[in-house]
């Protein structure tokens, strides 16, 4: 489904990541991916998963840095050529953002929040987009925090809904290059952001009791929807929200 196609995965922390997930369902369709880190302390943890993979170049990446963001797309160049596909996996906010209430939230939390959840996107989008001569897919995560409020999860929700935006506007933008933009809106997932939500224990055994499926996703289940909205099969789809959750966004009452 992926055979010859490149891309680039941003957010691989550990074998619990989310972004691992939609690498290895990539990797197994044949497609050779770059992996970035941030920070010397995950670089043997992403070096060694992504050593495990044909083809795959590890590099740094901090988005706070547009440097190292200009400095990840021009090893990608170098070493493949051109891009076809971007995972955008990526998410922080000061942990005490999310706890409390969402109305003392600082200046400083919001701006790190909004800068390295969201905007993060278009500064990706806006660097992959030389690379992909033939069009592409750039699929990000987001979730249910964006549009209702979970305890906790505070500034992060609002760094969400401006993500799923960036989807929409950055889809209208890039669309006339045949470039798609999705995101994923996961159900939660026990991964080490996860662990920085206050309450994500109970929020697990809430979510897992009352979504249709009674049961929490798992990280493949959200890898292969990457797959999909990131392979020609969802050729027509772009600008969208798509639910990975066992179907909890659709419960009411
Ligand atoms: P992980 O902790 O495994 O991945 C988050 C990644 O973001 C890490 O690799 C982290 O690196 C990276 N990151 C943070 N700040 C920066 C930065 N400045 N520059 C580059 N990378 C950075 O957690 P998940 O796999 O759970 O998270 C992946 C995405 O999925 C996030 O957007 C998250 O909000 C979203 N999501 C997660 C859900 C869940 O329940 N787990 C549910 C719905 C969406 P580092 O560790 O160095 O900070």
């Amino acid at each position: 489904m992926l055979k010859d196609k490149i891309g680039i995965i941003f957010g691989v922390a550990n074998k619990r990541s989310i972004a691992w997930a939609c690498a290895q369902a990539c990797a197994a369709q044949g497609a050779k991916m770059a992996f970035t880190y941030q920070g010397e302390r995950l670089k043997e943890n992403v070096e060694e998963l992504a050593g495990t993979l044909d083809g795959s170049l590890v590099v740094p990446c901090d988005v706070s840095d547009q440097a190292t963001v200009d400095a990840a797309f021009e090893a990608v160049k170098n070493k493949y050529g051109r891009l076809d596909f971007v995972v955008h996996s990526i998410a922080f906010a000061p942990k005490e953002a999310l706890e409390g209430e969402f109305v003392t939230t600082s200046r400083e939390a919001f701006r790190t929040a909004l800068e390295i959840s969201a905007f993060s996107l278009t500064q990706v989008a806006l660097a992959a987009l030389p690379l992909m001569t033939t069009g592409g897919s750039i699929v990000t995560m987001s979730y249910y925090g964006a549009e209702k409020v979970v305890t906790s999860y505070n500034v992060m929700g609002v760094a969400k809904a401006a993500l799923e935006s960036s989807v929409r506007y950055l889809a209208a933008d890039l669309g006339k290059d045949n470039i798609r933009v999705n995101a994923i809106s996961a159900g939660p997932i026990n991964t080490l952001s996860a662990r920085g939500v206050k309450n994500m224990g109970s929020l697990l055994s809430y979510v897992g009791e009352k979504s249709p499926l009674r049961r929490n996703v798992t990280q493949a289940e959200v890898g292969n929807t990457a797959l999909f909205l990131i392979s020609d099969m969802a050729s027509g789809i772009t600008g969208e929200t798509i639910y990975v959750d066992c179907g909890y966004n659709i419960m009411g009452i």
